[in-house]
């Protein structure tokens, strides 16, 4: 049987989901987002709600439920946010889950306990300033072995959620030695806090106001040599496992920002009329809003298809990125069909699809841009060895 149908569990997290975005971060997210702000107290509640561990066992203080349950949780606050869904995102399948799937036991017991609950917070760090989509090839942060040390110097760019006041360690991955011309790379634990690890002020962002984002710096930043992550030269591999499952969970926010565009076009287009009319009347507008409808059942089908495989253990390196590329393509063309309909007031910054609109762009950058989905796809169907 071929079915998506949620099961009684994963319809009640859905539900849970959905009252907590509705109830406790609509009210607040708007002004928030105004001022930039980092929303402490909400990651602190889903903390409490026992989200940050969806996926991971309980012996670690998780819900010992799977990928699947953690994409539904992201897709529900999209409906309502990114900036937190973001923040939940990045820190589950960015900054905890590299930790419990590369980790040593002595890794997982020291950090996943409060990362599972939500007190403290995981970062990764790949992108640099030189380079996001051309890794290897564009990195340049190295770390050498200095007796029971490794010492780290370079940089990065964009990272989330590394500098927040709960943040306790980011993965940085560095070039750890040379295999001929290939650099060798590998994953390193960073704590917060460490000297020589700089974390600079929050950019500026067009959207995801609320989330964190810093460059990081890191200059003859010493860390002890049991910090590596995985193996050593690990990393790069490593990283593509974690970029591919990322991807997942990025479709889900993104088809869950579709679905929110058409959730608040509904509800508009019963109140504001035009020309003695409500905007729901005119078939100009009911059609646009069936097209949002259409492309947001499709991103949800993609992202479902992508974590059914991923958590049945089959190959889902392609379902993964052609649902990267279908959702953040429908959260943008919703986002602006969307404001659109609102005209004026989808202008102003006090409307969640204002808010949508700024969210969406981001969605085709991070994680792997669309072209990299492309790039991705195009080598699944062998293009890649056409000369
Ligand atoms: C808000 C935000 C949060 C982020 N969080 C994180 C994080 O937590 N951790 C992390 O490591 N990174 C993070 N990133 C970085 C993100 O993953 C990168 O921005 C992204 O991978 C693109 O890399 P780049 O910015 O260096 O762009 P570039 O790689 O310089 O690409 C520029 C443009 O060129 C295109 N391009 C590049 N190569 C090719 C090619 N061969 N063919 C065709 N087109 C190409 C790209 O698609 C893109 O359109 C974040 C970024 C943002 C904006």
């Amino acid at each position: 049987m071929v079915g998506f149908a949620l099961n009684e569990e994963q319809e009640a997290l859905r539900s849970s989901v959905e009252e907590f975005a509705r109830e406790v971060i609509a009210p607040v997210i708007g002004d928030l987002y105004e001022r930039g702000e980092f929303p402490y107290d909400i990651v602190s509640r889903m903390g409490k709600m026992g989200l940050f561990g969806l996926p991971f066992p309980e012996e670690y203080g998780g819900m010992g439920g799977d990928f699947f349950a953690f994409c539904l949780a992201l897709h529900e606050l999209a409906r309502v946010d990114s900036s937190v869904a973001i923040t939940l995102e990045a820190g589950v399948a960015l900054g905890a889950m590299p930790i419990y799937r590369f980790g040593s036991a002595a890794q997982k017991d020291r950090w996943l306990p409060d990362l599972c609950q939500g007190e403290r917070l995981a970062a990764f760090g790949l992108t640099e300033p030189g380079g996001g989509s051309d890794i290897p090839g564009g990195m340049r942060t190295t770390a050498r072995l200095d007796g029971d040390q490794w010492v780290i110097d370079g940089s990065k760019a964009f990272i989330t959620n590394s500098g927040t006041s709960i943040t306790s360690v980011v993965t940085a991955l560095a070039i750890t030695g040379r295999d001929g011309a290939k650099p060798e790379i590998s994953a390193i634990m960073v704590p917060a806090g460490t000297p020589g690890f700089t974390v600079g002020p929050e950019y500026s962002k067009v959207g995801w106001r609320c989330s964190d984002t810093r460059e990081l710096a890191f200059s003859d930043c010493r860390v002890p040599a049991e910090n590596l992550l995985g193996g050593l030269g690990r990393g790069y591999a490593q990283f593509l496992q974690t970029l591919d499952e990322g991807r997942v969970a990025i479709a889900a926010l993104a088809a869950g920002l579709a679905e929110g565009c058409v959730d608040e076009c509904l509800r508009y287009v019963g109140q504001r009329t035009a020309f003695g009319h409500e905007l729901g009347h005119y078939q100009a507008i009911q059609f646009k809003i069936a097209d949002m409808a259409a492309r947001a059942h499709v991103a949800r089908l993609s992202w479902y298809d992508a974590a059914a495989r991923l958590i049945a253990g089959e190959p889902f390196k392609s379902q993964a990125a052609i649902a990267k590329l279908t959702c953040s393509n429908a959260a943008m063309d919703n986002s602006r069909d969307a404001t659109q309909i609102f005209g004026g007031y989808g202008y102003m910054n006090e409307f969640p699809v204002a808010r949508f609109y700024r969210d969406a762009k981001v969605l085709e950058i991070g994680e792997g841009t669309s072209e990299v989905q492309r790039m991705v796809i195009a080598r699944q169907l062998g293009l890649s060895r056409l000369g």
